[in-house]
């Protein structure tokens, strides 16, 4: 059985990637056959300046250590540059053949993403971003995707696309199964929008410890709150968010909660310990970040590998597909026919 997910090459992770996605590829490695894609095919649709592009190999190494920080394995996992894997411009033409113009124009997703973006006229390719996702997550055959709610439609459209592919040529493709994370949104420190390497609101899993303190200090809490002494709201509150995301201290969140609901803590005590909490929390993956960070050839080479490896599985997958459309049938035809008659002479 195989996962596929993956990310853009738009900068590091951050705790977001962590609760909505990484967490679940960590503990399902040993047992999935796991695939994770840099997705720089995907960044175009909102990021392709010149500029971005030439970003994208460090991004994409970034991605790596930030993947082995969280304890992937690189034996284990294969990870791959999407736009090296020439089949997935072809798997991605096919199946959009296979959804509406409609059915894509109604995600609220995408809307989402143009408005971050400061889009305004919606791009074909930014239309098609759920239909590059089919591709992506069918090539390899992917029975499950672990993703965050801002991609669980597009999950949905994979397995239109792979049951009306199904239907048409024969059964090639399992109808694969969105696996949402712990927390499917996380908030930004900025409290309004989803946590986002695009949008200045997140702490990123390599980011260190004065640094995670300093933007908890920022952190949006409860506006209404002027005085320690007011009584706060803990429901949708960023910091407490937070702590029930990463405290392993359950009795001092707890303790923390009851005390701010009665006015009876104030924000500076709420942060420290916050800040305390992900710094233990991001403890054990700075120990794996100074052991990576001093093996550039190493973090290379996973993504050398990864990406021949799948690019096998991609040529694999592509044979079935054509083999059951019968869509390279007419060139060959045309080919025997060329042979026969040459023959004939
Ligand atoms: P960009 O700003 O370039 O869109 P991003 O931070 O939104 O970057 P993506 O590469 O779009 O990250 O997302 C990668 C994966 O992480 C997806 O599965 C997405 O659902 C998940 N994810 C991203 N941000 C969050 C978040 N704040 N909470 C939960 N899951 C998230
Ligand atoms: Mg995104």
């Amino acid at each position: 059985m195989r996962l596929l997910t993956g990310d853009r090459p738009t900068g590091r992770l951050h705790l977001g990637h962590y609760v909505g996605s990484l967490k679940k590829r960590v503990e399902l490695q040993d047992k999935y056959e796991t695939y994770l894609l840099v997705a720089d095919l995907h960044m175009l649709t909102t990021k392709l300046e010149k500029a971005d592009i030439q970003k994208v190999l460090d991004n994409a190494r970034g991605m790596v250590l930030d993947h082995l920080a969280c304890g992937i394995d690189p034996a284990k996992v294969t990870i791959y540059l999407q736009s090296a894997v020439p089949e997935i411009y072809e798997l991605n033409l096919i199946c959009e053949m296979l959804v509406t113009v409609n059915r894509l124009s109604r995600l609220p997703s995408l809307k989402d993403m143009a408005r971050a973006a400061h889009i305004t006229e919606m791009p074909f390719g930014l239309l098609g971003y759920p239909v590059l996702q089919a591709a992506d997550i069918l090539l390899p055959r992917a029975h499950v995707v672990p993703v965050g709610k801002d991609n669980a439609a597009h999950v949905e459209i994979t397995r239109e696309i792979a049951g009306r592919f199904n239907r048409l040529y024969g059964e090639v493709f399992p109808e694969p199964e969105l696996l949402l994370g712990d927390v499917p949104t996380l908030v930004g420190t900025d409290g309004k929008q989803k946590m986002s390497k695009s949008l200045n609101n997140a702490i990123f899993l390599s980011d260190d410890a004065a640094t995670v303190e300093k933007k908890i200090r920022a952190t949006f809490t409860d506006p209404k709150r002027v005085h320690a002494d007011v009584p706060g709201t803990v429901e949708g509150n960023p910091v407490f968010i937070y702590h029930d995301a990463f405290n392993d201290d359950r009795a001092e969140v707890a303790d923390l909660k009851e005390r701010y609901q009665r006015g009876g803590v104030g924000d500076a005590e709420v942060k420290a310990k916050l800040t305390a909490a992900i710094n233990r929390f991001l403890a054990p993956l700075r120990e794996r970040y100074a052991r990576y960070e001093k093996d550039p050839a190493l973090v290379d080479r996973i993504l050398l590998d990864g990406t021949e490896k799948m690019r096998e599985v991609a040529r694999a997958t592509m044979k079935e597909v054509r083999s059951a459309m019968g869509i390279g049938s007419a060139w060959n035809r045309l080919r025997k026919a060329a042979e026969r008659r040459a023959k004939e002479g």
